[in-house]
């Protein structure tokens, strides 16, 4: 029996200016080119067009009547598309599973596009491709905005797992919502309807289905977006890294009509994504969050057509006889004509005792919102004196009631730009201990003080706080590399003439691999370099393909 869903519910009728870019009124051309490319069907009320979980579904244009997007769960409307708008959400363009059902409320006519023919139109016509990418990414970001997605996390403020959960999801941009244990009322609503278990972290998703305490993978397998290649046929470039070297490839080989894959180990946007606010990208006088910057790239990507995996680690390469394969942390391999390398740089640990222990638990290597919220009305501490220590200051000073910067140097001039050197210096919550580091680490379950020591008068002072954040330089990851590619003492990519004497920009001594942004040796360690590096070596890639493109033998 279908659910009541006469109440109150949310239409596709804007009153915002993300809800006008959501529900876009499509002209006559457009319903026309939708007609042509698509088959017009009457739905009685109650017939399914998709379901929770379905791998392929249709674009459909409603033309008469609505179509409700439930929530399966409790078969709860979650938006009523009138019509005249259209149904789908930015999985569409990904090739991610359905969250959501959607289902004729009465009877409707529509157009219903197939889902290989939209992708082919949004990548082939701009006028489509303006309204629909639009339309789909601000979707998105109502769903987020609405915590509504059928994907509810479940856990306790301090799990580790539950963290690494929410934090997967912010950052990948899945629409979720949170219930912490601490709240008896929504943990008993929801476990009403599902098979909750009585603690530890837990995911419930599409109807009712329960994963207990998984990984961020299991999570994005169990919502189909951990697209693993299914064909052995390589593609025309695999990139290896989605932060803004590796998204930069991919919309320029994709928007180059290249076929393209990009593997991602953690969230897409890469260490720009954690970013609370760039300042000196380009074309946002007022600066952008990173999680922004890389949320309109992957958008961009995706339009083009690119394929994008995440979280899956690459852990080996080697040359095939016409292609290269690339090993994935789950035994999978994936394949392509060419490689691009643009997998970054990770931040350098600390050796400290219980560094391990507090990691997750007190203990940083980004400063978003959800670590900040472990600093309100406390103390923040941060290691390092870069651009990003900097940042995370700037930051963090408006949480904490104290945030100290803890430099090994005299001062922060030489590692930090003008700017946010005299920011940091006439900001008076912000107190820089120069020429010391941090010695210990005290807490229970999780941090709860530091000890730093002078390195001239060694001299100590202890400092209470539960968020140390550690930004002290980054190293290449290139480890997995096993000498496939020459690198420098340090570990980063040697490209270019440094790699061989005969080669240019941003080959690497492997010929068909290439390297961009930070990995690479010499690189400016920027996101504007990286996205530069990324787009410059498509024609590079181009010339490979065009000639022999074989991997060395
Ligand atoms: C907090 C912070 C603030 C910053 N602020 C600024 C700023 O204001 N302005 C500026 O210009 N720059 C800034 N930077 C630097 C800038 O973000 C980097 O230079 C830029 O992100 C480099 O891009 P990239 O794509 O080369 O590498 P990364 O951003 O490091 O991306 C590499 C990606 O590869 C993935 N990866 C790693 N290994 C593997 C593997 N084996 N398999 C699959 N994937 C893998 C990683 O998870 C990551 O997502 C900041 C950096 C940080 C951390």
């Amino acid at each position: 029996m279908m659910a009541d869903r006469s109440t109150q519910v949310r239409t596709s009728q804007p009153k915002s200016a993300l809800e006008q870019t959501a529900w876009p009124r499509l002209d006559d051309g457009l319903i026309e080119l939708l007609r042509r490319n698509g088959q017009t069907r009457w739905l009685d009320a109650g017939d399914v067009l998709f379901d929770v979980g379905e791998e392929t579904y249709d674009f459909t244009y409603v033309e008469q009547g609505h179509i409700d997007i439930l929530d399966r769960a409790q078969d709860r409307t979650v938006v009523r598309i009138q019509a005249g708008n259209v149904v789908g959400e930015l999985g569409m363009l990904k090739g991610q599973k359905t969250f959501l059902a959607a289902i004729a409320g009465v009877t409707s006519r529509v157009i219903v596009v197939p889902q290989p023919v939209l992708r082919e139109l949004v990548a082939t016509s701009p006028e489509i491709a303006d309204v629909v990418v639009s339309a789909f990414a601000a979707r998105r970001r109502l769903l987020m905005e609405w915590n509504e997605g059928g994907l509810v996390l479940v856990g306790e403020e301090n799990d580790r797992t539950a963290l690494r959960l929410l934090e997967f999801a912010r950052r990948s941009n899945i629409p979720h919502r949170w219930v912490d244990r601490s709240d008896d009322e929504a943990v008993v609503k929801l476990a009403a309807t599902c098979d909750l278990p009585a603690d530890g972290a837990a995911a419930v998703i599409g109807n009712s289905r329960v994963l207990t305490s998984p990984t961020p993978r299991e999570l994005a397998e169990a919502l189909g977006l951990d697209l693993v290649a299914t064909s052995n046929a390589p593609f025309d470039v695999l990139v290896v890294g989605a932060g803004p070297a590796g998204l930069a490839a991919s919309v320029y080989a994709a928007s180059e009509g290249l076929s393209v894959l990009a593997v991602e180990d953690t969230a897409i946007g890469g260490q720009a994504g954690t970013s609370s606010r760039i300042e000196n990208y380009l074309g946002f006088p007022r600066g952008v969050a990173g999680a922004e910057l890389a949320y309109r790239g992957e958008v961009q990507a995706v339009k083009f057509g690119a394929r994008l995996t995440s979280p899956r680690r690459a852990v080996h390469l080697a040359p095939e006889s016409d292609c290269f394969a690339v090993r994935l942390d789950d035994g999978h391999a994936v394949r392509g004509r060419a490689v691009i390398l643009a997998n970054g740089v990770q931040y350098r640990r600390l050796p400290l005792d219980r560094l391990e222990e507090f990691e997750g638990q007190g203990v940083y290597y980004a400063a978003t919102e959800l670590e900040a919220r472990f600093c309100r009305n406390g103390a923040a501490v941060i290691v390092g004196g870069g651009n990003s220590a900097g940042q995370a200051a700037m930051y963090l000073s408006r949480y904490a009631e104290c945030t100290h910067m803890v430099i090994r140097g005299e001062g922060l001039s030489r590692t930090m730009s003008s700017y946010l050197t005299s920011r940091i210096e006439s900001d008076s919550r912000i107190k820089l201990w120069t020429e010391s580091e941090i010695v210990r680490l005290n807490g229970d379950d999780r941090l709860s003080r530091v000890t730093i020591r002078h390195r001239g008068t060694q001299g100590e002072h202890a400092i209470d706080t539960r968020a140390l954040f550690i930004m002290a330089g980054a190293a290449p990851n290139t480890d997995w590399l096993g000498g496939q590619v020459r690198l420098d003492d340090k570990g980063f990519i040697l490209t270019g003439r440094d790699a061989a004497g005969d080669l240019d920009g941003f080959a690497t001594s492997c010929r068909g691999v290439f390297a961009v942004g930070d990995i690479r040796a010499g690189s400016v360690k920027r996101v504007a370099s990286a996205v530069g590096e990324g787009s410059v070596v498509i024609s590079a890639v181009h010339a490979w393909l065009q000639r022999d493109s074989r991997p060395p033998a």
